[in-house]
């Protein structure tokens, strides 16, 4: 018992003396062999990784996190084993709950900017596990929904840092129950490894009869296979930079169905969710190309053994259950990957919001504005208790899209900034400035936004400013006053002012209804501003009375949308 106190008590003394900074090294690159077996539901792993100290101080201990389900075998550095300790670190970034860490002594201190690389070895097992979910209250049974990482027999799907740390990460502790904690600490793993390289070659040994299965990394699979018996499958996962992409494998005796760029990769059973998916493939791929440009990345879907599963994609590969036939959703879904194929960026806001501005464009073929509208509805829920935090804190700091990394700025958000912009600029512009987009052109932050003024011929800094370079909330529009008067030949007007509450500006529709028909107008209002602009009704005068402002069709997020009707009569009374 004393002894034990005695560690204890050095402990606490080690960590008061000697604060551990956790996310002072990032992995610049990784180098990874990863051997998996199903059946025992195990992998294994070998390789190097690159450590570059980002931090100010010199750093002579590393803390390297894997899941807590796989252990540490050996860290070595120029080929010498190097001391460390492994514990256990309690951390919501993982699936299970908790890291294995690995508090590693350097042989030397690694100053500001340099690196330092580092030989390592692991295993260990990843069964389904549903920890950090079931431990904050959410049922087992829907949990395991979202939380569907696994190595399995029949169906192994894993993804990486967020999920299931399969490869190493530096991270501070994330907790789920706290606010916002654990997408904090994993955006910004994410814009710390945006540079990162990573490559690990995926082997899977076996020796039934049936051969070997299909290996995926990303929409990439099936690299090669040696045949007979036993044989090995090997898949290449090769990301140039990680980013938003998180590297994902998944493992399956799946049916592979190919109509270039896509490859289906189906359960038996699933055959006719997978062939929804190649017969929506002309028309998508006819859409995406007039806007933006050819795909050419191979793109894959690939199927879940549970079709609760909640959807995923990583790069080009969507997750998504093949088990109902849904022609609608395959064709957004081809829609959102094959923009992914035809414009790489190393943006966020541009690579994502530009695929979901697209599924919305694409409902509008099909269904009419108000179609795209309600699907862009879907996404404003995801931002909207943030947005009204900032607006109400007044606070600058929030997200602006062209930093961010968390999702919800960067894909919904995102999706309304580009629609927003195409109501502005008109298809034509925007088609103009999109086809001129090059991901390797865009290095300066207004790129874009000079991309699409020079298309336009019109100044959009102040939106630019007010959307994307800043985080300033949303716009909350409201009319102020409406104004009927009768010009000297009788014709019928009406003069209207909005007011913007909010401290984002926007170009926003207004409708006036009337008997017999409405008339619709597009008008800018800045931040904290009004705007007033007159509007000729037809018919004639005595006959024509304005009953009705609706101002917003939806297409502008808003704060609050409850005043945004304004009645004339009632007004007049
Ligand atoms: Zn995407």
């Amino acid at each position: 018992m004393k002894s034990f106190c005695v560690f204890w008590v050095l402990c606490g003394f080690a960590a008061a003396a000697w604060a551990l900074d956790r996310e002072a090294f990032t992995i610049t690159k990784y180098d990874l062999a990863i051997t998996l077996e199903p059946e025992q539901q195990r992998l294994g792993a070998r390789g190097k990784i690159t450590l570059r100290n980002d931090s100010a101080q010199p750093q002579k201990i590393a803390a390297l996190q894997i899941s807590s389900s796989l252990n540490w075998r050996s860290i070595r550095v120029d080929g010498k084993p190097v001391q460390y300790v492994s514990q256990p670190y309690m951390s919501d970034i993982d699936h299970t709950g908790v890291l294995s860490e690995a508090i590693v002594t350097l042989p030397i201190e690694i100053k500001p900017k340099d690196s330092v690389e580092l030989e390592i070895g692991y295993e260990g097992v990843i069964p389904l596990d549903t920890t950090r979910l079931t431990r904050i209250g959410v049922p087992e049974e829907i949990a395991k929904h979202s939380s569907w990482d696994q190595i399995s027999p029949s169906f192994t799907a894993v993804r990486g840092a967020g999920y299931v740390a399969w490869y190493p990460i530096t991270t501070e502790s994330a907790d789920f129950s706290e606010g916002n904690s654990l997408f904090e600490v994993v955006d910004r793993w994410k814009q710390r490894e945006v540079g990162s390289q990573f490559e690990a070659l995926l082997s899977l040994p076996g020796e039934d009869a049936e051969g070997p299965p299909t290996v995926l990394c990303g929409a990439s699979g099936g690299g090669s296979a040696e045949y007979g018996r036993p044989w090995s499958a090997f898949t290449p996962c090769d990301l140039k930079r990680l980013g938003t992409v998180t590297p994902t494998f998944v493992v399956a005796k799946y049916i592979a169905l190919s109509k270039s760029p896509l490859s289906v990769f189906s359960f038996p059973g699933h055959e006719a969710g997978a062939a929804t998916y190649s017969s929506a493939l002309e028309p998508a791929m006819k859409f995406v190309t007039g806007w933006f440009g050819q795909p050419t990345v191979p793109i894959a879907i690939a199927d879940f053994a549970d079709p609760n599963s909640a959807p995923f994609e990583s790069g080009t590969l969507l997750m998504a259950s093949l088990a109902a036939e849904d022609s609608k959703l395959a064709g957004i879904n081809l829609v959102h990957e094959l923009v992914h194929s035809a414009l790489p960026s190393p943006r966020p806001w541009v690579y994502e919001g530009l695929a979901h501005f697209a599924e919305a464009m694409y409902r509008q073929e099909q269904g009419g504005r108000q179609a795209a509208l309600d699907l862009l509805g879907l996404h404003r829920a995801a931002f909207l208790d943030s947005e009204k935090e900032i607006s109400a804190a007044q606070k600058s700091a929030g997200q602006p899209l062209a930093t961010t990394f968390d999702e919800t700025y960067y894909r919904s958000k995102a999706a309304y900034v580009w629609w927003m912009l195409r109501d502005m600029v008109g298809d034509d512009a925007l088609k103009q400035a999109i086809s001129k987009y090059r991901a390797e052109d865009d290095r300066n932050p207004k790129y874009v936004q000079q991309l699409i003024e020079a298309a336009a011929k019109r100044d959009l800094g102040w939106f630019f400013d007010d959307w994307v370079y800043q985080d300033r909330g949303l716009p909350d529009f409201r009319v102020q006053s409406v104004h009927p008067w009768k010009t000297e030949n009788g014709v019928q007007m009406i003069t209207v002012t909005l007011e913007n509450l909010g401290s984002a500006g926007a170009e926003v529709p207004f409708t006036a209804l009337f008997e017999g028909g409405e008339i619709t107008k597009r008008i800018e209002v800045r931040a904290k501003s009004t705007a007033t602009t007159r509007m000729e009704l037809p018919g004639k005068a005595s006959e024509t009375k304005v009953s009705e402002i609706v101002v917003n069709d939806g297409s502008v997020p808003e704060i609050d949308l409850t005043n945004n009707v304004f009645k004339i009569d009632a007004q007049q009374k």
